[in-house]
């Protein structure tokens, strides 16, 4: 199948298109990975510091990687990736993108209608008392960062052994049953039950269109084209393709 050819069906599909991304779709920002080449994983296993009971263990040792990663986001813009969604969301190309990412860059890139799975680290909460504040706020330089109350704070996200909330878990169901193409961007797709989105879109008969320089397991089992690059080149080239098609 030819770029040309997923663009001809995407703009049949118009709004009912969707897009899956995950931490791929940020490395060309800046944002490291967990899996893959200058991925995290390198550092530490991901599961353990991202896991809700080694939060509790030690809230100290999660935030010395989240915290860095917060006050790293303060600096780092969205790529031509994120822009190219937008773009097609903007051009009524594209209904929705459900994302992994906890990094709001999509938002920032001008994507209206976003899925956040796994939450966003821009608010902070009290495990004690409950109150929320926005990131930018808090104080950072003392890890962990406390409420006035002398509670921890954590970040609104999902953390590994977390449930997704129920909003956006029925919400990214509904869309997958229901979309003509699904972009499946820079996931590694082995993070459940997120992983499953493409599969309910497949089943529904979808067009699974996927996008990372290496191969997943997704690639084999789901994806019916598999367009190998970065997601900040293939995805402008893509928003190229349809905009010819459209015309
Ligand atoms: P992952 O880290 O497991 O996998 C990243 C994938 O991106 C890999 O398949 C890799 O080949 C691909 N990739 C690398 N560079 C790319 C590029 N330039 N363009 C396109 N793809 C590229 O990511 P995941 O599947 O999203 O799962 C990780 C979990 O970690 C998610 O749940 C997410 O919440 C969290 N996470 C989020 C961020 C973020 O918010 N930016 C960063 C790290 C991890
Ligand atoms: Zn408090």
């Amino acid at each position: 199948m030819t770029l040309e050819d997923i663009a001809k069906r995407m703009v049949e599909g118009g709004k009912s298109n969707a897009a899956l991304t995950g931490a791929g779709i940020s490395v060309e920002s800046g944002v490291p990975p967990f899996r893959g080449k200058g991925g995290l994983w390198e550092k530490v296993d991901p599961v353990e510091f991202a896991h809700i009971e080694a939060f509790r263990r030690d809230p100290a040792k999660y935030w010395s990687i989240r915290g860095p990663f917060i006050r790293d986001l303060r600096s780092i813009r969205p790529n031509a990736g994120h822009e190219a969604l937008a773009a097609l969301e903007a051009d009524g190309m594209l209904g929705a993108v459900i994302t992994q990412n906890i990094d709001g860059l999509h938002q920032e890139a001008g994507s209206r209608s976003v899925i956040e799975f796994h939450g966003n680290v821009a608010v902070l909460y009290c495990v004690e008392c409950r109150r929320r504040i926005p990131s930018a706020e808090a104080p950072l330089d003392d890890l962990p960062p406390r409420c006035g109350c002398g509670g921890v704070l954590r970040p609104d996200v999902v953390m590994f052994g977390e449930a997704i909330p129920p909003g956006p878990m029925i919400r990214s169901q509904e869309i997958a049953g229901s979309c003509a193409v699904m972009l499946v961007v820079g996931t590694s797709g082995v993070v459940q039950p997120a992983a499953s989105i493409p599969l309910i879109a497949r089943r529904a008969g979808a067009l699974i269109v996927e996008i990372n320089p290496d191969e997943t397991p997704l690639t084999e089992a789901v994806s019916d084209v598999f367009l190998a690059g970065k997601s900040g080149e293939v995805l402008p080239r893509l928003l190229e393709a349809v905009r010819r098609a459209g015309r």
